[in-house]
C-alpha cells in the first residue's frame, strides 16, 4: 500500500511511532497528484513546495514530541476558503489572481496543528452547482468513472480524497455541496451544524446557509478533523459558543442499542429516485436495525418545498454577497470600458460565469420592491416551517436516514443544459441547510455500474456525535470499504 492511501488515523499512528515521516507522506501524495490529477482535475493549485516545507516542520515537531492529531497530515482545501499567500479563486475568473492576505480560521487551526496544506481544490464557481461543471477553470471527473461528474460543488475536494490525492479535505456546504460529492465519490462527508465551525475566511455564497465541513476516507478521520476545526471564533458572529466535545470518544461504541432512526415519510414517496439508490439505502437501514437501532417513521411535511425555498433564498443572498465584485475593490476588472457604468457591466458580465449570473439575476429579482413579499419573505416563512418539522422529528428520533442524491453520479454534460434538472438533484440535501442542522454522507453501496452510493444521516442541532456513531457502525459493517476507484472510463 502506498502511503497516500492511508487514512488520517492510520497515518497519524505511523507518524507518531516514527515509522514514516511527514515528508515521505507528503511526497507520496504529491507523486499521486502528478500521476493522477491530469485525468481527474481535482486541484486548481498544488502547493508542492510549501507543502514539503510544512511537512519538514511537522517532522521536527514530532521529533520534539509535540505532535497534535493532525501534525504532518496532507490535506486539501476547497478553493473558496482563504489561504494566506495561496491563490483563492472560487473557480471564478473574477478571482483568478486573488491571493488572500489572511488565512480562514479553519486553515489557521489546521496550521496550528501543523497539518500540511497540499493545495486548493476545484468547485462550481462560488459554490453554485451540483457537479463541478460550473467551474471557470476546468471540470473535475469522478475517480470511479471518469465519464461521470464527481458531484458538486466541493467536487475537487471529494475526488481528491477518493483518489488518494490527499488524506482528507475541507469543503463548504450551502445546500449539499459536501454530502452530495461525498456520496458520488464514495467518501465520508460532514456538514456540521450552522455555527459549529467558523466561516471567517470562507468566501460568502449564501451566508445564512453556508457551512464549512469535512471530507475524509473514514468516520474516525472525520471526527479528528472536526475536533480540530470546530469551536467558537470571535471573528465570526454566527459561530456558536458551545464547547467542542470529544467526538472520537462519542462514536466508538459498537452497536446501536438505544438509537432511534427516523425514516421520513415524504422522502419515501419522492419522485425520480433511482431504484439502485432506494435499494442501497434500504439495505443500509436494515443493517442499522440489525446493529440494534430502532426505526420509526417521521414526517417532514414541508420538505417538498425545500427546492423552491432554497432557490429563492440562496440566489437572493448570493446577489447581495456578490455585489462586492465590481472591478473597483479587488479581483478582475475589464479594462476596455469607456466609463464607470460600462466598467461595472463589462467586469461583471465577463468575470462571472453563466450560472453565477443566472443566480444574481434571480436573486435581484426576488429581492426587488414589489416582489420581495411574494418570493423572499414567503421562502423565509417556508424555511421556518422546515426547521419546525425537524424539531418535531427530533423529538421522536436521534438521526434521520435518507438518500443523499436521487441518482448515482450522472454523466458529464447530461444536465448542464437544464438548470432545473440540476437543481432537482438537491432535493434531499437542501432542507438540512435551511434548518441549520448537521448532515453527513457515509458510503453504503455501489450501483451496478460501480458508482458509489451514500446514505445521508441528518441529526439534531450540535449532535454531530450521534451522526458519527451511526455512521461509524455502518462503516464497520457495510462492506464498502477497501474498494478503490478505477480511474478509468470503463463500466464495470
Ligand atoms: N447545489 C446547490 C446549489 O447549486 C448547493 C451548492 C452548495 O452547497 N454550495 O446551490
Amino acid at each position: 500500500m502506498n502511503l497516500n492511501q492511508l487514512t488520517i488515523t492510520e497515518a497519524r499512528e505511523q507518524l507518531q511511532r516514527r515509522e514514516i515521516s511527514a515528508v515521505q507522506l507528503t511526497e507520496a501524495v504529491l507523486d499521486c497528484i502528478r500521476g493522477t490529477d491530469d485525468r481527474v482535475g481535482a486541484y486548481i493549485t498544488v502547493a508542492a513546495e510549501s507543502a514539503l516545507d510544512q511537512a519538514r516542520q511537522a517532522d521536527q515537531c514530532i521529533a520534539r514530541g509535540e505532535a497534535s492529531p493532525l501534525t504532518g497530515i496532507p490535506l486539501a482545501v476547497k478553493d473558496i476558503i482563504c489561504t494566506r499567500g495561496l491563490t483563492t479563486t472560487c473557480a471564478s475568473r473574477m478571482l483568478s489572481d486573488f491571493v488572500p492576505p489572511y488565512d480562514a480560521t479553519v486553515v489557521e487551526r489546521l496550521k496550528q496543528e501543523k497539518a500540511v496544506i497540499v493545495g486548493k481544490t476545484n468547485l462550481d464557481e462560488f459554490g453554485m452547482g451540483s457537479s463541478t461543471e460550473h467551474s471557470a477553470v476546468k471540470i473535475t471527473r469522478n475517480p470511479w468513472n471518469l465519464a461521470h461528474i464527481p458531484g458538486g460543488s466541493s467536487g475537487g475536494s471529494a475526488a481528491a480524497v477518493a483518489a488518494d490525492m490527499c488524506l482528507g479535505s475541507l469543503g463548504s456546504d450551502t445546500g449539499g455541496s459536501i454530502r452530495q460529492p461525498a456520496s458520488h465519490c464514495g467518501v465520508v462527508g460532514l456538514k456540521p451544524t450552522y455555527g459549529r465551525v467558523s466561516r471567517y475566511g470562507l468566501v460568502a455564497f449564501a451566508s445564512s446557509l453556508d457551512q464549512i465541513g469535512i471530507l475524509t476516507k473514514s468516520v474516525s478521520d472525520c471526527a479528528l478533523l472536526l475536533e480540530a476545526i470546530a469551536g467558537h471564533d470571535p471573528r465570526d458572529s454566527t459561530s456558536a459558543p458551545q464547547p467542542v466535545p470529544d467526538y472520537t470518544a462519542a462514536f466508538q461504541k459498537r452497536g446501536l442499542e438505544g438509537v432511534t432512526i427516523g425514516l421520513c415519510r415524504e422522502y419515501q414517496t419522492a419522485e425520480g429516485v433511482d431504484p439502485e439508490v432506494t435499494a442501497a439505502v434500504s439495505a443500509a437501514v436494515n443493517r442499522l436495525q440489525s446493529l440494534g437501532a430502532r426505526c420509526v417513521e417521521v414526517s417532514l411535511p414541508h420538505v417538498e418545498y425545500a427546492v423552491a425555498a432554497y432557490y429563492v433564498l440562496s440566489p437572493a443572498e448570493a446577489s447581495s454577497n456578490l455585489a462586492r465584485y465590481d472591478g473597483v475593490k479587488y479581483g478582475f476588472r475589464e479594462k476596455t470600458a469607456d466609463n464607470l457604468m460600462d466598467m461595472y457591466k463589462k467586469t461583471r458580465s465577463r468575470g462571472f460565469g453563466p450560472e453565477v449570473q443566472r443566480r444574481i439575476l434571480i436573486g435581484t429579482y426576488c429581492l426587488s420592491a414589489g416582489y420581495y413579499d411574494a418570493y423572499y419573505k414567503k421562502a423565509s416563512q417556508v424555511r421556518s416551517l422546515i426547521a419546525d418539522d425537524f424539531k418535531k422529528a427530533f423529538s421522536l428520533c436521534d438521526v434521520i436516514a435518507s438518500p443523499v442524491a436521487p441518482t448515482p453520479a450522472f454523466l458529464i454534460g447530461s444536465k448542464t443544459a437544464d438548470p432545473l434538472t440540476m437543481y432537482l438533484s438537491d432535493i434531499f440535501t437542501l432542507s438540512t441547510n435551511l434548518a441549520g442542522v448537521p448532515g453527513m454522507s457515509v458510503p453504503c453501496g455501489f450501483s451496478g455500474k460501480g458508482l458509489p452510493i451514500g446514505l445521508q444521516l441528518t441529526g439534531n442541532y450540535f449532535d454531530e456525535a450521534a451522526l458519527m456513531r451511526v455512521a461509524w457502525n455502518l462503516e464497520q459493517s457495510a462492506g464498502v470499504r477497501g474498494r478503490k476507484p478505477s480511474l478509468s472510463m470503463e463500466n464495470k
